[in-house]
């Protein structure tokens, strides 16, 4: 679910990734994209042969994930890249894209997948054509690589989470004037926030309020932790 006006954004074709996001407006960085919202499932039950040539699964944790509505326009439409320009992060059980940089009108916006070591992917289909400069040529990340994002966010959706999203300047929840306009306005969704046991089958809620840009506190560690996991 994009969480940006779709003036920002338009889907397009590209050369050799299928269909992918381009922004129709500069974005600006910190500015929060949209949500990957679907239903909530169990590793156990997803078809991988299918799902490894179409990736649209968002991992949740160890035993579950997210499968988006593939008939709506959806933040799985971001293609990867080894040097992207959004990012994504936890919020209250959701898992929201940003941009981690500058966003100019024409560029494709893309996230890294955060694949797990390739070893657990065989055979494995994930080559990267992303040709920049840090091109890893794998949509997997290494196994250290790997270790240190999940630490990464282990940290953060522990509690320094509401540090870096719940700061008043950041944060268009505190302003119910605010509120109403833009960004949030997009969203219609549950009334309440999802709580931790959101069942399993069962469509994950956009939730009331969302962030409408990320610190720039989080950025600048996303953006130190990038270059542990791209050298
Ligand atoms: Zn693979
Ligand atoms: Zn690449």
């Amino acid at each position: 679910m994009f969480l940006l006006p779709e003036v920002y954004w338009e889907i397009k074709k590209t050369k050799n990734k299928g269909r992918g996001v381009f922004a129709n407006k500069p974005i600006r960085q910190g500015v929060v994209i949209g949500d990957y919202v679907g239903k909530v499932v169990q590793l156990k039950d997803v078809d991988f042969e299918k799902e490894k040539k179409n990736l649209y699964l968002m991992y949740y944790d160890d035993e579950t994930g997210i499968y988006p509505d593939l008939k709506k326009p959806g933040i799985y439409l971001l293609n990867h890249s080894c040097s992207p320009n959004c990012w994504i992060t936890k919020f209250r059980n959701h898992t929201i894209v940003f941009a981690l940089k500058n966003i100019r009108k024409g560029s494709e916006l893309t996230i890294s997948y955060l694949l797990p070591p390739k070893m657990t992917c065989n055979p494995c289909s994930h080559n990267c054509l992303c040709k920049s400069d840090s091109c890893t040529g794998s949509m997997h990340l290494t196994e250290d690589g790997y270790n240190t994002w999940q630490k990464f966010q282990n940290e953060l959706h522990r509690g320094r989470a509401a540090k870096y999203l719940s700061d008043s300047s950041t944060y268009a929840r505190s302003s119910s004037r605010q509120s109403r306009q833009g960004i949030l306005k997009q969203n219609k969704g549950g009334k309440k926030d999802i709580p931790e046991t959101q069942g399993i089958g069962s469509e994950l809620k956009p939730l009331k309020n969302y962030p409408k840009v990320i610190s720039k506190k989080l950025i600048r560690e996303i953006k130190m932790l990038q270059t542990k996991l791209y050298r």
